[in-house]
């Protein structure tokens, strides 16, 4: 039996699980022991599940045995806690959610286990996913593999740190401004926020429903496309999935960016953005240059709108879905209020963390009458602007080519009492979300030890195409070999 079994990718895993080297059961333990081992130091997990991981291992062990094991069969995954698990608590790393057990299954874990992937545990993120660093968890925040003082970025840390740090193969993610790609950036690994509609997001506690999404974190490009072809597609309960058979994403892996064109929008190359980053970005243009593709600068102006759009327009649909928990039907209930308007204050005023609140209240206010005209609808009007400068920026460029986060991993501690530094970690992806169009983070390199990750965004269900000129560069570059010593 090979020695670690846990840095694998799901490539790896497989041709040792297909040729019996290691069986699913095996292979579930080995991560099981590597979270016993080394998740009191990273927290990377709000909750792990062993008796029910092995059982499922040995599903998959079945499904290998009679030969009909498809390419995620017996691959320990984790689940970002905002999925619904049936059987398994569903926190959000909210006190609010900490006892909700969900009777049901999102879409995206129903995929996934019908082709035996076997869950080891839930993600440890930003309470109801606001944040940028998974400081936001009502439990404990999670640390970089890469330094534990640092921040995993979030809202996805929890997930991006236990691929990372090998605790997972992959994880599944969400991202609403960036909380899939800004964590796989500072962690070093590979992550995409899939266009809008393209996975269903039937199960997942809803933060801002226009822009939120579920995706991928793995170790490299490969298992990106493997993952993402497994939950990608329509499904009658969410409607605003798109009606379509996802394709073969690992067909794009053909190596070959030849006359693929590049737009390098200077907005994101500037001000705020740590020179040493935007470095190695350059050089990573340089090396997609040199296999054949053509790179051009290019400008997108109204991206100096997005965070303030996002500010607006997240807040508000966050405080629309998050009226629901007012400890009467699920959640967190004070039993020990004088009324009904008592207890409903009570609950949320203890179930819900500072920055939920902040965002709540931010909600409340631009939707009230006389503000909505000047917050929420010129907001939505500028969002139509963003959008449609991506659409122009699509008739000359296949993809754009951006860092994927102003700055490496900041210390804990940093930005976390002041909301608009950490609001700032996000703006390179948030305009993303704006768009609806999709993007990956993919390692670039390193500055003082610490990963770098490029954002390659594509034009609507241009999945295929990012996944081409990400896994170009892959090839060329050993970064996705790169593994942090714990
Ligand atoms: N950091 C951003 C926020 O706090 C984005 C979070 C996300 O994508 N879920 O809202």
């Amino acid at each position: 039996m090979p020695s670690a079994l846990h840095g694998l990718t799901i490539s790896e895993a497989r041709s040792l699980l297909d040729r019996r080297e290691v069986s699913a059961r095996e292979l579930t333990q080995a991560h099981l022991d590597r979270i016993r081992d080394i998740d009191p130091r990273v927290g990377a997990f709000v909750s792990v599940t062993p008796e029910e991981a092995l059982r499922q291992a040995d599903l998959a062990d079945a499904a290998i045995a009679r030969g009909d094991a498809g390419p995620l069969a017996g691959i320990p995954m984790q689940i970002k806690d905002n999925m619904c698990t049936r059987g398994i608590a569903t926190t959000c790393s909210s006190r609010m959610l900490e006892r909700f057990v969900p009777p049901y299954d999102a879409t995206v874990v129903e995929r996934l286990r019908d082709r035996h992937a076997v869950m080891v545990g839930k993600g440890n993120m930003d309470e109801f996913a606001m944040g940028s660093s998974t400081e936001n968890s009502a439990f404990f925040p999670t640390r970089n593999p890469w330094d534990v003082h640092r921040v995993p970025g979030g809202s996805s840390g929890g997930p991006a740190a236990a691929v990372a740090s090998g605790e997972s193969v992959f994880s599944l993610g969400s991202d609403t401004g960036g909380s899939i790609r800004q964590p796989a950036s500072l962690c070093g690994i590979v992550g995409i926020k899939p266009t809008y509609g393209l996975v269903s997001r039937y199960g997942l506690v809803a933060f801002a429903s226009s822009l939120d999404q579920i995706g991928p974190l793995t170790k490299d490009v490969t298992d990106c496309a493997i993952v993402l072809g497994a939950i990608a597609g329509s499904d009658p309960r969410d409607s605003t999935s798109i009606p379509m058979e996802p394709p073969d994403y690992t067909a794009a892996l053909t190596g070959d960016v030849r006359g693929l064109r590049i737009g390098v929008p200077r907005e994101y190359y500037a001000e705020g953005i740590d020179p040493a980053v935007a470095d190695t970005l350059r050089q990573a243009l340089a090396k997609l240059e040199s296999l054949g593709a053509v790179v051009e600068e290019t400008s997108l102006p109204h991206t100096s709108y997005a965070l303030a759009v996002y500010y607006i327009l997240a807040p508000s649909e966050a405080s629309a879905n998050l009226a629901r928990y007012d400890g009467v039907k699920y959640g967190y209930s004070a039993q020990d209020a004088g009324g009904m308007w008592e207890a409903m204050e009570l609950t949320k005023q203890r179930g819900f963390g500072p920055e939920v609140k902040r965002r709540i209240m931010l909600g409340t206010y631009a939707l009230s009458a006389g503000y909505y005209d000047a917050y929420y609808l010129k907001a939505q009007k500028v969002r139509t602007l963003i959008g449609r400068e991506f659409r122009d920026a699509f008739q000359k460029y296949d993809v754009l080519v951006t860092p994927t986060s102003p700055t490496v991993a900041f210390k804990l501690g940093d930005k976390v009492e002041d909301p608009v530094q950490m609001y700032l970690s996000d703006v390179c992806t948030i305009p993303i979300n704006i768009a609806g169009v999709p993007a990956m983070s993919l390692p670039a390199g390193f500055v003082d030890g610490l990963p770098v990750g490029m954002q390659i965004i594509g034009r609507p269900l241009g999945e295929e195409t990012i996944l081409r000129t990400a896994h170009a560069y892959e090839q060329a570059t050993e970064w996705h070999t790169m593994r942090p010593d714990l």
